[in-house]
């Protein structure tokens, strides 16, 4: 296996809401032990604390919307700055083509270049079925499946927490969600392959089967 797989992972995971991006960037951390940076994430903290961000970003993320370019370009380039020397797994971010084209000014201008964009391909029912029943800790953000929840089926098994279902995965904003990734993210998917970087990924079966093609592909 090569060094950089195991100190310096640099990558982009790709793919549809609901894809399991989140589920495969934990399994990555714990392998490779690169830093996560969701721009999800971030914006919900932010719309948690009630920040002059989270404040711009929320109606957007409640209507399954993107949050204007210039926002999250600027969180991505700031987190990037922070921890990008000990690798990255951006998750969620680049979600249109000038987010892209920002990302590879920032990241040449670190010297901190992309190994890889890691697509994680679902077909469109399986996306709306697990997005329909995801759950998720308010506390600590551990995700859950309904038909796989913990024996008290609010408390999560993690922290305590309260498991709730979030705003954007209620049905209407859902529908919306997978309009904008077909119409906003997928031309990214091209950009990437013209840039050579791009690997495909059948995410679709068991978490840990697709966490297997994962590091296999990474491996070659
Ligand atoms: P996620 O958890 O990645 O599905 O992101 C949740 C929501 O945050 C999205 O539906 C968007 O409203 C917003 N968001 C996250 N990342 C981005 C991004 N790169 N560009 C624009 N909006 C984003």
């Amino acid at each position: 296996m090569l060094y950089w797989l195991y100190t310096r992972l640099r990558i982009v995971l790709f793919g549809p809401p609901g894809a399991g991006k989140g589920t495969q960037a934990g399994l990555l951390i714990e392998k490779y032990g690169a830093p996560h940076i969701s721009t999800g994430d971030i914006l919900r903290e932010a719309v948690a604390k009630g920040t002059e961000i989270g404040k711009e970003a929320q109606s957007y993320m409640t209507k399954g919307e993107l949050v204007p370019d210039r926002v999250v370009i600027e969180i991505a380039k700031q987190k990037l700055a922070e921890v990008g020397k000990s690798g990255y797994i951006l998750d969620g971010f680049p979600r249109t083509v000038p987010q892209a084209e920002a990302l590879d000014t920032a990241l040449a201008e670190l010297e901190l270049p992309l190994d890889a964009v890691v697509s994680l391909a679902v077909p469109e029912d399986e996306l709306v079925k697990r997005l329909s029943g995801r759950r998720v800790c308010s506390g600590c953000g551990a995700p859950y499946m309904v038909g796989n929840l913990p024996e008290d089926p609010e408390k999560c098994s993690s922290c305590g927490g309260k498991i709730v279902q979030r705003a954007d995965d209620e049905p209407e904003s859902v529908k919306n969600r997978l309009q904008v990734y077909a119409k906003q993210t997928t031309p990214l998917l091209d950009y990437y392959r013209n840039h050579g970087v791009l690997i495909e990924i059948d995410a679709t079966g068991s978490i840990n089967d697709v966490f297997g093609r994962v590091v296999a592909a990474l491996s070659k």
